[in-house]
């Protein structure tokens, strides 16, 4: 198989070469797609997260979101009440750790990150925000 030219790796002061359809090599491709996920911290990607996370997942069976409605959902997502934005103190309290099924746990994340495609019900629940959404969908502007 004949060699394509290879190009430099994107990342500054790497002097690896980029994958196949990448523009990084095969570490900084990792760091790459790591970091898109949605801006995760690295400790999601600790064996004690894992572990803990699952102890508390058998400990908490149930979407506390979804009892909190009345509603019987298993839970698959362990969630940070207060968002821990990195610290690790707040990150390990299971204190503030909730189970939430995936629906509650992505309902909750797009609320918190601003995300309009997800958070219908917030937006019901604030006449402020109802307001300027029928402003934007008002011709008269
Ligand atoms: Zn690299
Ligand atoms: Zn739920």
């Amino acid at each position: 198989m004949p060699m394509k030219a290879l190009r430099p790796c994107r990342e500054p002061g790497c002097s690896g070469y980029a994958m196949p359809g990448s523009s990084w090599c095969a570490k900084h491709r990792r760091e790459q797609e790591r970091g898109r996920r949605a801006g995760q911290s690295p400790l999601y990607d600790t064996a004690r997260w894992r572990r803990e996370r699952a102890l508390f997942l058998r400990a908490h069976p149930l979407c506390e979101e979804c009892r909190r409605q009345g509603r019987i959902r298993a839970a698959s997502q362990v969630d940070h009440i207060r968002p821990h934005e990195g610290d690790p103190g707040l990150f390990w309290d299971q204190a503030n750790w909730q189970a939430l099924c995936v629906a509650c746990h992505s309902r909750k994340t797009a609320a918190e990150d601003g995300g309009f495609g997800h958070a219908r019900r917030r937006r019901e629940e604030d006449p402020a925000r109802r307001e300027a959404v029928g402003r934007e969908l008002s011709p008269r502007g």
